[in-house]
């Protein structure tokens, strides 16, 4: 708000009495050409630019950073989560980490490639912002919050988080999966994409079995690919886990609901990015 209002007050005094005009493209150049005054200086908005010059930053307090890791599964989400978490604390950042559904159903951030790390397991009705708060109010620092299956949460937590951001600096880290096993968006994944800073898709390539690279995580029940049911049901991609597993398809193969030649194999093996 407060930048919204500064702004506003700027281009008021720019398009004062002397400039003739309203803050319209090009009227920079002919206001200040007219005062005469305001023109020089390393702040002045650059004469192609409709914006007054308050977008300095200096004074403004600074705000954390949201950004929003995103790939199918089997990418590496949780592992980079966890690489993440490791760079940060050891250069004496305290981190809290959240999850959701997490395969391991313990209260953790767990890897298919066998790390894991305590985290707090949330459900609908936790407030983050008050989580962060509490952990303080007890002189536990937090500076940074990591979120691993960040798709599970609500977009009101998601809007907590990037409250947390903006108005106490705690740097956001979220990791999920883009979209559901119908290729349509997980409604946290969609709030993220709207607020993030950064949405970044994940480098870590997973392919479809027929070596395109694979962005859709089909569900599997005996052995068709499901086209309904309940957006969130929870199962791993290895075989074997029961009747219901996922497996991620090229998007002609998941239209398709071709499995390929070896449709009881799960996934072809993570691509290890080293
Ligand atoms: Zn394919």
């Amino acid at each position: 708000m407060p930048v919204v209002d500064s702004a506003e007050a700027a281009g008021r005094r720019e398009s004062g009495p002397g400039s003739g005009q309203s803050a319209a493209p090009g009227s920079a150049r002919v206001g200040t050409a007219q005062t005469g005054t305001e023109q020089s200086g390393p702040d002045r908005a650059s004469a192609l630019s409709a914006v007054p010059a308050a977008g300095s930053r200096r004074g403004m307090p600074p705000t954390g950073c949201v950004k929003f890791f995103y790939g199918p599964m089997d990418c590496g989400k949780s592992t980079l989560a966890l690489q993440l978490d490791h760079n940060h604390s050891r250069q004496g950042r305290r981190g809290l980490l959240l999850t959701r559904l997490d395969r391991s159903r313990t209260g953790q951030i767990s890897s298919r490639m066998g790390l894991s790390r305590a985290a707090v397991e949330a459900d609908d009705d936790l407030d983050i912002a008050e989580l962060v708060r509490a952990c303080w109010a007890e002189g536990r620092r937090v500076d940074y919050v990591i979120v691993d299956e960040a798709q599970f949460f609500t977009p009101a937590q998601i809007e907590q988080l990037t409250q947390l951001a903006d108005d106490v600096q705690v740097d956001v880290y979220a990791f999920g999966i883009a979209t559901d096993f119908r290729g349509r968006m997980f409604p946290g994944s969609t709030r993220l994409f709207e607020l993030a800073d950064e949405a970044i898709p994940l480098q870590v390539e997973v392919l479809c079995w027929c070596g395109r690279p694979a962005r859709f995580n089909a569900r599997v029940v005996d052995g068709v690919v499901a086209r309904e049911g309940a957006q969130v049901v929870v199962a791993d991609t290895a075989a074997g886990t029961g009747e219901v597993r996922y497996q991620v398809l090229c998007r002609a193969h998941h239209r398709s609901g071709d499995l390929g030649p070896d449709s009881g194999e799960g996934t072809i093996p993570l691509v290890d990015p080293r």
